[in-house]
């Protein structure tokens, strides 16, 4: 039970692009740690006797490709150290004494950066184009978009399409964490009339 005070929770924006394929982020946050002046617990106005101090920390996590808005990720060992009570006079008595600190987990909790084009439905990536009946009516519609990758796709939509027509690429959405699965880019045709 102890262990869930000593979890620390923060809030992360990302991307698209972070999301699909996946990211190293340092965090900056304040976070409990080992006193490195203490000898006696007592004696140390460092700490206050605590055997531990507020400091600022900085860690590098890494973001899973796949991940998405509303999960929660959750890293062992980069939360509060804390002390058991029956340690605590241990600590004290033994040179390596901080290697009995037990830590808390640092707690991600994903949120998502609107994107400029694309939208996102679990591990689909969403595009939705927006042309002309009349440019639709003779010939297929050819125009090429910039996958989050970077990656240029040429993307082909056949005359006389319908309004609200979804056209799945396979393999071109997101890995999903859950069943390692990978999503489809759907493309939607939004026809506007003349
Ligand atoms: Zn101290």
């Amino acid at each position: 039970m102890e262990n869930y005070s000593n979890d620390i929770s923060i809030k992360i924006k990302l991307t698209l692009e972070e999301m699909y394929s996946g990211v190293t982020k340092k965090f900056k946050y304040k976070r409990k740690k080992p006193c490195n002046v203490c000898k006696k617990p007592r004696g140390c106005t460092n700490c206050s006797g605590q055997g531990l101090r507020i400091e600022e920390s900085i860690e590098e996590i890494k973001i899973p490709e796949g991940v998405d808005k509303g999960m929660v990720l959750k890293f062992k060992n980069r939360g509060h150290y804390f002390i058991e009570k029956k340690n605590f006079w241990n600590l004290f008595s033994n040179k390596n004494s901080h290697t009995n600190n037990n830590v808390g987990s640092l707690i991600i909790n994903i949120e998502e950066v609107k994107h400029d084009y694309f939208s996102r439905d679990k591990a689909d990536l969403i595009y939705k184009c927006q042309i002309r009946k009349s440019d639709l009516t003779k010939t297929d519609k050819k125009f090429e978009i910039k996958h989050l990758d970077d990656e240029i796709m040429t993307i082909q939509i056949p005359k006389n399409t319908i309004d609200g027509k979804i056209f799945r690429i396979k393999g071109k959405g997101f890995k999903s964490i859950a069943d390692n699965q990978t999503g489809s880019l759907l493309i939607i045709a939004k026809i506007i009339e003349d």
